[in-house]
């Protein structure tokens, strides 16, 4: 009985994008991409909150083999990366392939007929002989259980589902968190509401963003001239890079350098914040890189107006006008907006049940064991599988990076699986361990071990206390591993043959 589809994509992001480009590149043109919202662009259809826009220069955070450009700044708003998938879909017949508002509730490796067997909510199941999961990241909304919540009489919004059409002129708000998001909307929502508080719990390290328009000749240079895009690509991700490995995967060889990172946002905040009391709460006490540094030449001034209030007592209770903090004072207000991001590894590691060989759960494996996925995309006793958020998988800062490594190891795999006339793969669970001891030592020399992160509360650690988010090597070594990984890491087989 062979599978309805060769492949099945869970996702309809960037990732699931970039998974269904590589497909076709290798002939496997039968695929499915399910997804849960109704539309498509992942990330950038969810969020759509005033202030939205990248934070990695756009010439860096696009396809290498699809540049733009025609982005109007050095970070594109929001809506217009949500236009550039809309771009990317049509050019490469990706949308006719797409289910939207097709919720999966799981898979299950169907060892008999080899491929996988997907469960779609309200009973439908699909099968394919390959499955990818590009489920994001940052994808499960996260509202804290704040006693009370439900009992609140005004708004509230998470920034993940944000409306549009809600005015917020003269309303008294409050922003509940200071992470990458917030530091976006606090100056927007502060330009309507009549009173702002920001509720923070801890502060987030935030530089200065080197921010332009891009005018329409360097516009039309990039069209006609795309070589001088390439070289603004490449200019800018050896920054982000040099960033990144010496900052932060080598924090203990060039601690000066993580250092000097946070000088530059402690000066930024200096000349931004007036009062010396709010600079102090705003100022972070961890180590720069141990949770993501955001870049903003508005959000620390934000501080300075009349009706904005930093708030940094404990949240204890919301009531049904105002949020109750530990020392007893209320602030009342009649608009709770969520900017408390999202859960990372107790929903999402993986984001729907996947269930392999011999009956292995994924996340119960994940949990009893160690998070872990070779080259940070296959796992032993999943065959035919490629998770491509998995762990130690996000490599470098800008997630085109770790895209377009992923698309390159799934090629060579998949192509490798069909030069031997086979039509399974699965990682052995020597070669799993191998990278995971690698990792493991690797990241004895970051920032996340060497240096200060005990107050950072950060994302890029799972409850164990692990960082098990990012690959700490270079996004160069993630490349030349995506093409050059032994092909013996793999067993392959044709049972039905
Ligand atoms: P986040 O970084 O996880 O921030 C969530 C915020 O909510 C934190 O300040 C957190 O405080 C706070 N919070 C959570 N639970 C709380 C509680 N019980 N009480 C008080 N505060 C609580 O989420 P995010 O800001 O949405 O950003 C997530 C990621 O999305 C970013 O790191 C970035 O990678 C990405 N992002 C990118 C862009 C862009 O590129 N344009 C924009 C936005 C977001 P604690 O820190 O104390 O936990």
């Amino acid at each position: 009985m062979a599978p309805q589809f060769d492949a099945v994509v869970v996702g309809a992001g960037f990732g699931g994008m970039g998974a269904g480009i590589e497909l076709d590149r290798i002939g496997l043109r039968n695929f499915v991409i399910l997804e849960r919202e109704d539309d498509l662009g992942g990330t950038w259809h969810v969020n759509h909150y005033p202030g939205l826009a990248v934070d990695i220069a756009s010439v860096t955070y696009s396809y290498s083999f699809e540049p733009n450009p025609y982005w109007t700044r050095l970070f594109a708003p929001g809506r217009e990366l949500k236009k550039y998938a809309e771009h990317i879909a049509g050019k490469y017949g990706l949308r006719r392939r797409m289910r939207f508002g097709t919720v999966v509730d799981g898979a299950r490796w169907d060892e008999e007929h080899e491929q996988w067997i997907v469960s779609i909510a309200g009973g439908e199941t699909i099968t394919g002989r390959y499955l990818l999961t590009a489920t994001g990241f940052l994808s499960q909304p996260y509202t804290p259980p704040f006693p009370g919540i439900d009992t609140f009489a005004g708004k509230i919004i998470h920034t993940t589902a944000w409306e549009d059409d809600f005015d917020l002129t003269d309303r008294k708000a409050a922003i509940i968190g200071t992470g990458a998001t917030a530091v976006q909307l606090v100056p927007e929502v502060a330009k309507k509401a009549a009173a702002l508080t920001v509720f923070q719990r801890t502060p987030i390290w935030v530089v200065p963003k080197v921010d332009t328009a891009i005018p329409a000749p360097v516009q039309k240079i990039f069209a006609r001239v795309p070589a001088t895009q390439k070289v603004a690509r490449l200019v800018n991700t050896g920054l982000l890079e040099a960033l990144m490995v010496v900052g932060v995967l080598h924090f203990k060889q060039a601690k000066p350098l993580n250092k000097a990172a946070g000088v530059l946002a402690k000066a930024h905040l200096r000349t931004q914040v007036r009062d010396k009391r709010t600079r102090e709460q705003l100022t972070p006490h961890y180590d720069f890189g141990c949770k993501r540094p955001t870049f903003s030449n508005q959000y620390f001034k934000t501080f300075n107006e009349a009706h904005v209030r930093l708030e940094t007592n404990s949240i204890e209770r919301i009531e049904p006008d105002g949020i109750v903090t530990a020392d007893g004072h209320k602030t009342e207000i009649d608009t709770l907006i969520l900017a408390t991001g999202f859960n990372l590894w107790d929903v999402n590691f993986p984001a729907i049940e996947i269930i392999g060989r011999e009956g292995v759960n994924l996340g119960k494996f994940w949990r009893d064991n160690r998070f872990q996925a070779y080259e940070g995309i296959t796992v032993p006793k999943f065959p035919n599988f490629l998770s491509l958020n998995s762990p130690y998988s996000y490599s470098g800062l800008s997630y085109f990076t770790t895209i377009e490594a992923q698309m390159k190891h799934m090629g060579r795999l998949l192509r490798e699986t069909f030069r031997r006339g086979e039509t399974t793969f699965e990682v052995t669970e020597q070669a799993n361990a191998h990278f995971l001891d690698r990792v493991t030592d690797k990241l004895g020399s970051s920032v996340f071990y060497g240096g200060d992160c005990s107050t950072a509360r950060s994302y890029y650690f799972n409850p164990h206390g692990e960082a098990a988010l990012l690959r700490p090597t270079s996004t160069i070594n993630a490349h030349r591993e995506a093409v050059n990984f032994r092909l013996d890491d793999y067993d392959y087989g044709t049972k039905s043959a």
